[in-house]
């Protein structure tokens, strides 16, 4: 069997409030829905969606 490069793939989660706090994370592949999550926003000061976005 052929080895498998190992590749990394991370997902970029942008603030829906002002888009311009960014979280990386590791996206697994048995999500296929775009990625939501609260997290802290160091711009607005409280929690946000941060939403996957594509390049
Ligand atoms: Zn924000």
């Amino acid at each position: 069997m052929a080895t498998k490069s190992k590749k990394k793939k991370f997902t970029k989660l942008v603030c829906q409030e002002c888009k311009k706090s960014v979280y990386f994370t590791k996206k697994t592949k048995a999500v296929e829905d775009k990625l939501q999550l609260s997290k802290f926003c160091k711009f607005d000061q409280k929690h946000t969606m941060h939403k996957e976005t594509k390049k």
